[in-house]
This record gives structure tokens, sequence and C-alpha cells, in this order.
């Protein structure tokens, strides 16, 4: 089967390798549709600890074509979407839904088991969620990204009339402003700087789409509220954007932090604290945020398919992957395999 890989820094390379069998417990999927992750964009210009030969892609739905030893909860030909990690699904964080923190996780598409820039990936049963007809298979690769931004938008503690700034209008903060408005969060402003980027903002619900080197997005809340943002949500992770999330917060306000910085930042203490800011880091997302994104997409509370910009067959991904340094417009590109 084809599959892309990371080879080296800077290269992806499509691959042939032979079609996985799943052991028991685990499930032979068919892909149907894989989005490309900043993450994997991120892993591929620094390496970090990724192995050469190891196939990328943890935004994925497809159909069963083979089932392992002991999965009773699902059939060949079930269209499912699955949390990207492979775990024991006995201990106590697997029964919580928090697999993420299983002592036995295995990442799929990270570096540790093949992902699903492939036609077939072996996931883990306890992983597994069936998407309903309502949901599209494009929609269905949706549904990590949207849970990272749900998981984010659930630790804010806002009344309803109160506004909210979102930093970025990437994928994750174009995600983060569905939510908030599906949440009854009427005031969003968003901070962006590439005007493609913007106009997918105000697509996706934005109140209001600031470039912050013309105008403060925290004066634009006041304008449309009345009152300082009293949340801020960090979509961007890069370095010097949690002091700038810590100058538009309001006091009292809080922060949440979505965005992965990968180097040592820098903040002030001291406005924090005259400020009484909390900061909240979010880190991914429970089976619980999976279930409610899929519902909400399956009952049309979210309408996520203008964040899709590209549609790419696997042979595109190293191309797509040189483009992507500059995103200019493009949001969420989804690599899509004939079914
Ligand atoms: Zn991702
Ligand atoms: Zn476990």
């Amino acid at each position: 089967m084809k599959a892309a890989a990371f080879q080296a820094i800077d290269k992806v390379t499509v691959i042939d390798v032979p079609k996985p069998a799943p052991a028991a417990g685990q499930v032979l999927l068919k892909v149907y549709d894989c989005g490309i992750c900043g993450s994997d964009l991120h892993v591929v210009q620094h390496g970090m600890a990724m192995r050469p030969g190891s196939i990328m892609g943890h935004e994925f739905c497809g159909a069963i074509a083979e089932l392992g030893a002991g999965v009773s909860d699902f059939r060949v030909g079930d269209r499912v979407t699955s949390l990207p990690y492979i775990s024991c699904g006995k201990c106590e964080q697997c029964r919580r839904g928090t697999g993420m923190y299983c002592e036995h996780i295995h990442g799929l598409g990270l570096g540790q088991l093949p992902g699903a820039y492939a036609e077939y990936v072996i996931c883990g049963e306890q992983s597994l969620l069936h998407l309903p007809d309502g949901v599209s298979s494009r929609e269905g690769a949706l549904v990590e990204p949207l849970s990272v931004a749900l998981h984010g938008v659930k630790r804010a503690d806002f009344d309803r009339g109160a506004g909210c700034v979102v930093m970025g209008a990437g994928p994750i903060g174009l995600a983060t402003i569905l939510w908030c408005k599906a949440k009854g969060i009427e005031t969003v402003v968003v901070s962006e700087l590439a005007p493609g980027r913007a106009e997918l903002a105000f697509k996706l619900g934005a109140s209001a789409v600031v470039n912050p080197n013309e105008r403060n997005p925290s004066d634009k809340v006041r304008e449309l509220t009345g009152r300082e943002p009293e949340v801020v949500f960090e979509c961007i992770g890069v370095k010097s954007t949690l002091m700038s999330a810590v100058h538009l917060a309001a006091r009292r306000g809080q922060i949440i932090v979505i965005g992965v910085c990968l180097e040592p930042d820098e903040i002030m203490p001291l406005t924090c604290v005259a400020k009484e800011l909390r900061i909240d880091f979010s880190m991914a997302y429970t089976h619980d945020d999976f279930r409610e994104t899929i519902d909400a997409l399956a009952t049309g509370r979210l309408d996520a398919k203008p964040m899709i910009t590209d549609v790419i067959g696997i042979d595109e991904v190293p191309a797509m992957f040189n483009a992507l340094k500059r995103p200019g417009s493009r949001a969420k590109v989804l690599v899509e395999f004939p079914q």
C-alpha cells in the first residue's frame, strides 16, 4: 500500500509498504480522509524525535476492513474515526476516557505507530467511535482538530455576554471560533495577520477580525461588549504570543493556551499578578470530546466544512508539505483516498 512518511528534516516521501494486519483488540481501517496537522509540519521542519520512515497522519476516518481477535463492538464496513492512539483500554485513565494519560499509550502517526497518511492504518478498538450517516468522511477527519478546540473551550469559564479573543485563525483557531459560537458566546474577536485566513474566520462566525499590527483586538471586544475580553484563546503557539495574550486579557480574565510553542518563552509575572490572571493549558481531548464533536456535526450544530480548503491525493503530500510552509489562505488540507 502507498503511504507518506517522514524521512529527514524537510523531507517527506511516498513509500510502498506491506498492508498491516490487526492483532487482538485491533482493527484494520481503510482510510478515507486524513488531515494535515500543524504539528506534522513542525515535526518535518524540526525533526523532533521522529525516526526516518515513520508514517505520519493522526486526524482521520475510514471504514473497518478487517477485525482482530476479540473485537466485539465493531463490524467490517463500519465507518469510524479514532483517537490517534492505542492504549491499554483497562487502566483507570482508559476507563475514564482519558486514555491520553494511559501508561501504555502508543500514538498513531506521531512516530510510535504508523499513522493514516496511508491506504490502511491499524487502530485499537477502545479508541474507535462510529460516524453516523449525517457526518461525511471529510468531516470525520475534522473530528480530531475540532475536539482539540472543544477541549480548550470547555475549560473557559465566562458568561455568555462576555467577549473573547481568539489569537490565530489556523485550523485550531477556526475550530475554536466554531465552538465558541456553538456554546453561545456572542462576541468572538479574532486576531490574525493573513488576509486569507481572516476571511475564513468570518465565514466560521467571527464577530470581527483584527490585524493585531493595526488594531488592538482587546479594544475591538470592548467596542462590541463594553467590557474587556474575559477569555483569550492562544491558538498560535509561537514565542511571545503568550505575553501578548497576557496584555489582551481583562483583569481577572482567563487565558487558555491551545497553541503549542516548542521553545522557551517569557512572560512578565508582575503583569499577570496585577491583573490576577488565570492561565490554563489545554492538551488534546477525551473520548467524550470526540463524542460531543461527532454529535454536533451530525445534528448540524457545527458546520465545519468551510475549514477544508484543499483535498489532495497521497502522491501530492510531499509537495503540499512544502507549500504549507507558507499557508496563505489554506486552512485544513485533507489527504483523500478512493473509497
Ligand atoms: Zn493534530
Ligand atoms: Zn490504559
